[in-house]
């Protein structure tokens, strides 16, 4: 019994990384400030936050898989618009 919890504990986070994976593409555009401090990418490049931290000359378009080696993390306000 307790080998199969902890079977459970080990392939929970591979599905929910998984369900991750189909809803995002990884050679899918994405967009970062250069000159941010912030780690984060944006799916819009007309995203608000995006914008406020960042001028259009420091918008970089890359890919979701760069943005995720570069350690980004996905902006709440653009991310979560497009998946409701
Ligand atoms: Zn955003």
């Amino acid at each position: 019994m307790k080998k199969l919890l902890l079977l459970l504990f080990l392939v929970f986070p591979l599905i929910s990384t998984d369900i991750k994976t189909e809803t995002t593409q990884p050679n899918e555009a994405v967009y970062i400030c250069t000159k941010s401090k912030l780690k984060i990418y944006h799916r819009n490049p007309k995203c608000r936050e995006l914008r406020k931290q960042c001028n259009a000359s420091s918008i970089r378009r890359i890919t979701l898989k760069q943005a995720e080696q570069m350690k980004q993390k996905a902006c709440k306000i653009c991310f979560r618009l497009q998946n409701n």
